[in-house]
């Protein structure tokens, strides 16, 4: 059985007064929920001082970004040891944003994700397809390059620290949500191919979050679904109601 894992991804919002707040409000909210694993990843500046206030609840947190350096001459980036450090014990990598905007490969996404793992990270790897690529029907190509090349090389040991979000690039930020048929379609599919090319015991083990406009009304139908086993949330995890019923929403 999969522990459903919903997620905040707050991505470049929030100064550090109202990330505190907003998560002060969320543990209360959420302090009786068991059997969910909840974590949120405000921006970096914010990271030690929600984890303060974090502390002793149910909620992890997790960062956005990793560079594969423990330490270095690497002007703006951060270690995975640096986000342990401020409390984190989750990271997410290779965001459409990430591999959109900073032309992140699937081959550095697949260095990031074992630099992470090997310091003692979880990780969150997303992946999607874009507009163009589902209507031009390139959808199954695009979201097998990117598990093949992204994941290549993991041990089983290693995938017990991933969660997969399958994020369609098109529901982001757009209000436009997967319908539950169409989540579960392209998670039964990642998972056959977690399946052919990992084996069946890490198939059956990885989360597969769905992520893409979720929102407290769309989130039960789609954890309702098989293959759907959480979510990462943009815009609704921004506000600590919205984000608390959406993890309640998720206990099916
Ligand atoms: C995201 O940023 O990962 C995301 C899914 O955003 P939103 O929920 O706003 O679509």
């Amino acid at each position: 059985m999969r522990k459903p894992l919903v997620a905040g991804n707050w991505k470049m919002f929030k100064l550090i007064g109202e990330a505190v707040d907003t998560v002060n409000a969320l543990k209360s909210q959420v302090a009786d929920v068991t059997g969910i694993e909840i974590v949120v990843c405000p921006t970096f500046t914010a990271l030690h001082p929600v984890a303060q206030a974090l502390k002793g609840s149910n909620v992890a947190i997790g960062g956005q970004n990793i560079y594969p350096k423990e330490n270095g001459a690497y002007t703006g980036e951060i270690s995975p040891q640096m986000l342990l450090d401020a409390g984190c014990s989750w990271t997410i990598i290779g965001h459409s944003e990430r591999r959109q905007y900073f032309k992140e490969t699937d081959a550095f996404l697949n260095e990031k994700i074992k630099f992470a793992l090997g310091a003692g990270l979880k990780v969150m790897f997303c992946i999607g397809e874009t507009l163009e690529e589902r209507e031009g029907g390139k959808m199954n190509d695009v979201l097998c390059r990117q598990v093949t090349h992204g994941l290549q090389g993991l041990s089983a040991a290693q995938f017990e620290q991933v969660s997969v979000a399958y994020e369609p690039v098109w529901a982001i930020g757009t209000g436009v949500t997967a319908s539950p048929a169409q989540a579960e379609e392209a998670h039964a599919f990642v998972r056959s191919l977690l399946r052919d090319q990992f084996g069946a015991d890490v198939a059956e083990g990885v989360r597969i979050q769905y992520g893409g406009s979720v929102k407290p009304d769309n989130a039960a139908e789609l954890m309702a679904q098989p293959n759907v086993d959480g979510s990462l949330v943009g815009g609704a995890s921004l506000k600590a109601d919205s984000f608390a019923a959406i993890v309640k929403a998720s206990l099916c």
